[in-house]
């Protein structure tokens, strides 16, 4: 076994504080998702979405990475092999915790992007409907974040990563949005073991080949540390 492919979801960051999107209690309960993360609900209304992704992008750079976010780091300091980390997180707490290369297939909120023009910049603390975009000066800036209904980035990339990869792990994801809940199917079918680490079980644990339920904090630094046989 060679290369891990690590895909993460918010389960990961919630120990950080940042909120999860569909448990009970979660982003998507007190801000319907047709409102702050779609291009229609931007359309609509791009001051609110502006202040969601502002605070968002606050609360992001406050935060701290956890027990989980190092352990993986370290797996991909001391695996003897590939360890690619794709993400569907927009917040920077693998990078703050060391890891290296994270695929942010849902973009970041450390980025702008300008709807007019598509250039990329990075995002100021604060974004409003009046901030131009460096290229073109169009008052046209947005959150470089996917929305739903947006194809997500990179997912050539990813796809390639995952027909080469031997291990696939699943971290804190809800299973519930695609393409992301299909890694699964697709590293089985490129042969590569497979394995869920999350709170409680996604809507697609049963693909898995094997699952461990518990927080992140916990079950991901026992996984890593299995993986790297620092454990009896
Ligand atoms: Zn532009």
């Amino acid at each position: 076994m060679r290369k891990i492919v690590i895909l993460t979801g918010a389960g990961i960051s919630a120990e950080s504080g940042l909120g999860t999107f569909r448990d009970a209690g979660g982003i998507w309960t007190k801000y319907p998702l047709e409102d702050v993360a779609t291009p229609e609900g931007f359309a609509r209304d791009p001051v609110l979405v502006h202040e969601f992704y502002n605070a968002r992008r606050v609360q992001a750079a406050a935060a701290q990475p956890n027990a989980a976010h190092h352990a993986l780091a370290r797996l991909q300091r001391d695996w003897p092999g590939e360890v690619v980390i794709v993400t569907q997180n927009v917040d920077g707490l693998h990078e703050a915790g060391g890891a290296r290369g994270v695929i942010h297939m849902h973009g970041t909120l450390a980025g702008a992007l300008c709807a007019g023009c598509g250039h990329r910049w990075v995002a100021p603390e604060t974004m409003d409907t009046t901030t131009p975009c460096p290229a073109c000066t169009r008052p046209s800036a947005r959150p470089d974040v996917v929305w739903f209904g947006e194809m997500p980035y990179f997912m050539d990339t990813i796809f390639d990563h995952l027909a080469s990869a031997d291990l696939f792990a699943a971290i804190g994801t809800s299973g519930q949005v695609y393409p992301a809940a299909g890694f699964v199917q697709e590293a089985t079918a490129s042969g590569a073991r497979t394995i869920e680490l999350n709170l409680e079980p996604s809507a697609v644990a049963s693909n898995f080949d094997e699952t461990r339920f518990g927080p992140a904090s916990r079950v991901v630094p026992d996984w890593v540390s299995d993986m790297l046989g620092l454990r009896g």
